[in-house]
């Protein structure tokens, strides 16, 4: 319960430090002197957009380091990317308002160029994020970059948020009238600058890693390697289920951190990945990667833990999507309080990796009652299918990871079955 608090602690701060400019604007009622053209209402929610923009962003930029610390205050990495994307979403918006709503009697100034600019700019930015997710496929596919194309376009959100802190001390405006106001907004988009800084060009140099060698890298199948990895110092502390970021930096097309769930249990001295190719790095993982190639990991990250939730559970992996499961599994001990109902779904038998090892996880821990669902002989896996096995859906908490297509499907049908949203959880095998 108490980690169900935590989680909602992040969002509720963002929301709070959103509506402080609001608070600012009503009691300061920031009110100019020398330019009295200035003092009407239009001035003010123009600027008062802008002013929450400038938070929004800060509070985004924060959220995009990946600052471990923060967290459990969003219940997870993946659920902390998706609020920076809603609270960057959002900030945009209010620059659109901004600009909208602003009086533009002075609008041909160099502080006004620079402000479009950096509009237009977040603008490009946004467009190239959302573009996999556009309805219409004619922009969706010239749009949708590749993830590392993405990844080095998105870094220039900080310059254009750079650009926007700059064009407020370029223009004329009220809110510098408002000490409070002004130090409180223009102080944390200076402090969001400076962390931009740092997370461009120095994090990759200061942030922790963590030294293995690949001690053997086994292809299980066509397009599935299970790496093995030894620490070459320290090793890595990790909870069952949780992920890391690996990177290979004496191998060219295998230098830039991508993240996968450790499938190994903690108490284990390697850490096991198994690696499904879906792109460049994971192909070129698959068709090169050797024994003694150096290997640097990141991490952990994840929050998502069954230990922390009710007794009685439904797992639910599809494919690939079985590597949190099998962490947790290989970290069974006797004597758990849990109730499990394991569901993997694959198209073939064959496809069903690990399958053996899960099935005697059944045989060894009578709490856990693994289900294999093949597909192609027993069709689509639903929750009506799953509910015979097991019992009432009643306060069952239910773990997915998978294909969005699959997970978002099932989701729908146990909420349409009476399960509610806070007993859902998910790993998401995608941040964009
Ligand atoms: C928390 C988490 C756990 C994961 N665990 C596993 C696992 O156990 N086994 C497994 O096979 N896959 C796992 N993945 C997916 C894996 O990270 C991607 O398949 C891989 O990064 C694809 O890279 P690519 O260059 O081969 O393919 P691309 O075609 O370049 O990417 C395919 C998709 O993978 C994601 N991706 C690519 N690069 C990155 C990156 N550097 N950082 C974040 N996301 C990226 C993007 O959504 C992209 O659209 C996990 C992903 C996440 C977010």
């Amino acid at each position: 319960m108490a980690f169900m608090q935590k989680k909602l602690i992040g969002n509720a701060a963002i929301v709070i430090l959103a509506f402080i400019p609001l608070a600012l604007w009503v009691t300061t009622n920031p009110t100019s002197h020398l330019h009295e053209e200035m003092n009407n209402n239009l001035q003010r929610v123009g600027e008062y957009f802008a002013t929450t923009a400038l938070v929004l962003f800060s509070c985004a930029i924060v959220l995009s380091t990946r600052a471990p610390f923060l967290e459990p205050f969003f219940g997870g990495l993946d659920k902390m990317y998706m609020t920076h994307k809603r609270t960057a979403l959002t900030g945009f918006t209010c620059i659109l308002l901004h600009f909208a709503i602003i009086p533009k009697d002075d609008f041909f100034t160099p502080g006004s160029y620079m402000g479009l600019a950096a509009m237009l700019g977040m603008l490009v930015l946004i467009v190239l994020t959302l573009a996999p997710r556009l309805p219409i496929p004619f922009l969706r596919w010239p749009l949708s970059l590749p993830y590392h194309q993405w990844k080095l376009t998105h870094k220039f959100v900080g310059v254009f948020f750079i650009m926007g802190l700059l064009h407020s001390f370029n223009v004329e405006h009220l809110t510098q009238e408002s000490a409070p106001l002004d130090l409180y907004t223009r102080g944390m988009a200076g402090v969001a600058a400076v962390i931009y800084v740092y997370q461009a060009f120095l994090s990759g140099f200061v942030r922790r890693k963590h030294a293995y060698t690949v001690e053997a890298v086994n292809r299980l199948n066509g397009t599935v390697a299970e790496v093995v990895l030894k620490p070459n110092a320290a090793k890595l502390k990790h909870h069952a289920g949780q992920f890391l970021f690996i990177h290979f930096p004496t191998e060219k097309k295998l230098s830039e951190p991508h993240p996968f769930t450790i499938s190994s249990a903690p108490k284990e001295d390697t850490v096991r990945l198994s690696i499904k190719t879906s792109g460049d790095f994971t192909g070129h993982l698959h068709e090169t990667l050797q024994p003694g190639t150096a290997a640097r990991l990141e991490g952990p990250y994840g929050q998502l833990n069954y230990k922390h939730a009710g007794r009685k559970q439904i797992w639910v992996a599809g494919g690939i999507g079985v590597t949190p499961f099998l962490s947790w599994a290989r970290d069974f001990e006797s004597g758990s309080r849990h109730e499990i109902y394991f569901y993997y779904s694959v198209r073939t038998k064959e496809d069903a990796l690990f399958w053996e090892e899960l099935e005697n996880a059944g045989k060894r821990f009578p709490f856990f009652k693994p289900k294999l669902f093949c597909s192609n002989t027993d069709g689509r896996l639903t929750v009506e299918k799953m509910a015979a096995g097991a019992g009432l859906l009643a306060d069952v908490d239910v773990f997915m990871c998978g294909p969005l297509p699959m997970t978002m499907g099932l989701a729908q049908q146990f909420r349409a079955a009476g399960v509610p949203d806070s007993r859902l959880h998910f790993e998401e095998f995608n941040f964009r």
